[in-house]
């Protein structure tokens, strides 16, 4: 028996690289070559660029009178929000003026302090700080600023629309649009080209069909996702945001009848399958959380 054979410290080195192994997403197993972190400007703006960091990432603008950034991405990563503070310098001397929390969930906004000492003005929707503040986290400081539906921030140039549209995913999210560039920024709601997973512990599904629906309206090309869009890190299309609008509503229309029949929670989560996204990266995964959200609506009306 091989097992007993090892010693504490094998076990040990197992154990540890078992861990890298499972700490390793399928959107990052997919690009090897890519860095931990890495700045890359938005083809044809002036000065959009995207800054990820593993498999979070964020938007920032570069106006000749200073810098609008977003999210700091560093949760579980002290260093990280200082690092993506470090990435904006090597492209320009401009002060960060501003930073917008796109929502109130750590793993998008945790390391804010960075942005903080660095002089930024710190701005979310007001729900977000009421959240953060019952949380309490020190790497994320609060607001400075609240949106209640929303604010526009014009700097040198570029026009930053910050929009509250309602329930999606989480009760504290703002859309931001750059209406010149034809972008927006959305984080979690509309995954470009996957399958949802554990955003769906904060999701309120229904009002995420409308919310989708709204964007749809909207006049834009392509969005930024607060996870790299597969494949290759890509940017969406409204063709990617219609997509995800289906496959929602082909999860809600698949557990319905499971739901209003008595199966949520066990057996409705063990029946409930999406066939048509099985090849769609983060399927394994995310399939139990869809389940499980999709219980929580047709099984218990929440
Ligand atoms: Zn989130």
């Amino acid at each position: 028996m091989l097992r007993t054979h090892l010693t504490g410290l094998a076990a040990a080195t197992i154990a540890a690289a078992s861990v890298a192994i499972s700490a390793t997403t399928p959107a990052a197993a997919q690009q090897p070559q890519r860095p931990a972190i890495e700045t890359t400007k938005v083809e044809g703006t002036e000065g959009v660029y995207i800054f990820r960091n593993q498999n979070h990432q964020a938007m920032f603008i570069v106006t000749k009178d200073g810098v609008i950034a977003t999210d700091p991405v560093a949760y579980g990563r002290p260093t990280g929000g200082q690092a993506y503070v470090d990435a904006i310098k090597k492209v320009t001397d401009k002060p960060i003026k501003y930073l917008i929390y796109s929502h109130h969930h750590y793993d998008h906004i945790q390391g804010g302090k960075a942005f903080k000492d660095a002089g930024a003005t710190i701005i979310a929707h007001k729900r977000a700080k009421e959240r953060l503040a019952q949380l309490g986290d020190p790497n994320t400081p609060l607001p400075d600023q609240t949106v209640g539906k929303s604010k526009t921030i014009k700097l040198g140039g570029t026009t930053l629309e910050l929009k509250y549209m309602g329930l999606h995913h989480s009760d504290s999210q703002l859309l931001m649009y750059l209406p010149k560039e034809k972008i927006i920024f959305v984080v979690d709601t509309i995954p470009v080209g996957s399958v949802p997973g554990r955003g769906m512990i904060d999701f309120y599904p229904l009002e995420s069909e409308q919310f989708i629906k709204n964007v749809l309206q909207m006049d834009w090309e392509r969005l930024i996702p607060g996870h790299p869009g597969a494949p290759n890190g890509r940017l969406g299309t409204k063709q990617d945001a219609q997509d995800q609008l289906e496959l929602l509503q082909a999860a809600s229309a698949e557990m319905k009848p499971l739901g209003l029949s008595g199966k949520c929670w066990d057996e409705g989560e063990k029946e409930f399958k999406l066939a048509k996204y099985a090849s769609w990266p983060g399927y394994q995964n995310g399939l139990q959380f869809i389940a499980r959200r999709y219980c929580g609506l047709w099984g218990r009306g929440t």
